[in-house]
């Protein structure tokens, strides 16, 4: 039943598992979701941003370890 996702496809948009259709990054491929499924990337100063949309966020130190 959980689906490794082993079959990825991807786009500008995010990220899709091409096995199980579940989007798994920002809005999946092609832009199959209209939530996105925020990629938080460090710009340093401890802000991140979503790699997919124009959102920001401050760094939380305590979630380190969702990556
Ligand atoms: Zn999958
Ligand atoms: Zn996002």
């Amino acid at each position: 039943m959980a689906c490794p996702h082993d079959h990825q496809i991807a786009d500008n948009y995010g990220v899709t598992c091409q096995d199980c259709g579940k989007p798994l990054e920002g809005y999946g491929y092609w832009a199959s979701t209209e939530t996105c499924q925020h990629r938080w990337i460090d710009n340093g100063d401890g802000w991140e941003s979503c790699l997919y949309c124009e959102a920001t966020r401050q760094r939380d130190e305590s979630s380190d370890s969702t990556a």
